[in-house]
């Protein structure tokens, strides 16, 4: 394989690393992302985009034509807790707040895959972007720096290592960003200190068809220490059985006619379908981490998504705040690009931006996880709702706070007026 040079070199195309791709060479600087996989076609990783993520494609002049992929729209958010229906959240209350998204008052229901290749279609159109499938991250290549004014020497990242099915070679670039996901490589290898924080969940994935019959909305039922979420995918339903940590084998071991009960009983308008469960390779097993870097960067490397903060599944806000990585990234690595070279004081400033809504969203998972969650998962036997909870029913107009939060989130943001 030939050695290659470019000015920025993306690991990972998900979310985070597509986007910035895109922004990146729409703005006419010359970037490469890596993807290990030959296509965005894989298990089930999240598939909700948010209205912050829509805002961001409307102000790309993307909307209108993302709107176009099949999908379905969630207005509200409705809890089924101790068999009383509960609306937590209702997104069309977003539109007295934000005139602006007036029209996309609503998480759109799309599959990640379609997304990913919706984007990396749009990025295609420029000729500086260029993506590598089936090629994976391996390395960094790193330089000794001159030394500072204290005499100290530090290491710059100057490109990294990859490698396909033609063998390794190598891609210099003048940044390099880390956006290869929740167990990425280049966090491992470039040394940066991650902090892990501890999560008492679980998640069980699966897939069970719709019928007519089942009801329009319903978001998650808790009762008698079980909690499940049901997300409707049009003819199916993706399914979220959350479980306390570690206890999957011994679910697993009660054998899988068990498990279809303790689905069908929370969920009775579930029952039949429950059938199509044979086997526990229908069951995808998803260790619920929550981490961040304590640093996002160091000379030549800059990490976004997942790589720099792997998110709770709670909320489904992981694609969203990888988007917002992105638009942030390249709100500041744009004109730097432009100027000269991304300094580390630029990527300190990426990090300086988008920390503080990762982590308050990370705290409020956290926090939903031990006071809610957690405690649901030990009572057995029927559930109250609790009193918040009831507040959400008799005041409509509060929904609009956890609809916020989940569609919106902390510091959105916006494609700078240079880049759109
Ligand atoms: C089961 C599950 C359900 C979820 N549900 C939701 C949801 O409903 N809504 C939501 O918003 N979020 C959800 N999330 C979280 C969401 O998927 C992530 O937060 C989001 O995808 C992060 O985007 P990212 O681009 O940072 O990383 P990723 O999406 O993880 O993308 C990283 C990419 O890098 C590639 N890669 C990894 N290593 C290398 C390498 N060495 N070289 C090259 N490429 C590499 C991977 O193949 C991948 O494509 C869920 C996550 C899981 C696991």
């Amino acid at each position: 394989m030939e050695n290659l040079k470019t000015r920025c070199v993306i690991a990972g195309g998900g979310p985070a690393g597509i986007m910035l791709g895109y922004l990146l060479a729409r703005n006419g600087i010359d970037v490469i992302v890596l993807e290990k996989w030959p296509d965005f076609f894989r298990d089930f990783r999240g598939d909700t985009i948010h209205p912050s993520t829509m805002q961001n494609l409307y102000e790309l002049g993307l909307l209108e034509k993302f709107l176009k992929l099949p999908h379905q729209k969630t207005r509200r958010m409705v809890g089924h807790i101790g068999g009383e229906e509960i609306t937590v959240a209702d997104f069309s209350w977003l539109n007295t707040r934000a005139a602006f998204i007036a029209f996309i008052a609503f998480i759109a229901f799309i599959p990640q895959w379609d997304f990913l290749n919706f984007l990396t279609a749009e990025a295609k159109q420029f000729k500086s972007f260029k993506i590598l499938m089936e090629t994976d991250a391996t390395n960094l290549i790193e330089e000794d720096m001159p030394p500072d004014d204290k005499g100290v020497r530090r290491r710059k990242v100057v490109g990294v290592k990859a490698k396909n099915k033609d063998g390794e070679f190598e891609i210099r670039a003048e940044l390099v960003v880390g956006a290869d996901g929740r167990h990425s490589t280049i966090r491992e290898k470039s040394g940066l200190e991650l902090v892990e924080t501890g999560v008492p969940i679980d998640v069980l994935w699966f897939r069970l068809s719709t019928k007519e019959s089942d009801p329009e909305q319903s978001f998650g039922f808790i009762d008698d220490g079980k909690v499940l979420v049901t997300l409707d995918r049009g003819d199916y339903w993706q399914c979220a059985f959350i479980i306390a940590k570690g206890q999957f084998d011994a679910i697993k071991e009660e054998g899988i006619e068990r498990f279809r009960l303790r689905v069908a009983s929370l969920a009775p308008f579930l029952s039949a379908s429950t059938i199509e469960l044979k086997d526990w390779d229908q069951v995808k097993f998803l260790s619920v981490s929550i981490d961040h870097l304590k640093t996002w960067h160091k000379p030549g490397l800059l990490m976004i998504g997942d790589a720099a903060h792997a998110m709770s599944p709670l909320g489904g806000v992981g694609i969203n705040l990888a988007v917002q990585d992105a638009v942030a990234a390249a709100n500041a690595l744009v004109p730097a690009f432009k100027k000269g070279k991304p300094t580390e004081e630029d990527c300190a400033q990426i990090q300086k931006r988008r920390e503080w809504p990762t982590r308050m969203t990370q705290r409020i998972q956290v926090f939903m996880q031990d006071k809610f969650l957690t405690p649901y998962l030990k009572t057995h036997g029927p559930l109250k709702v609790p009193w918040i909870l009831r507040l959400f029913q008799k005041f409509p107009p509060i929904r609009w706070l956890p609809a916020h939060l989940v569609g919106i989130g902390f510091r959105p943001e916006h494609i700078s007026s240079d880049l759109a």
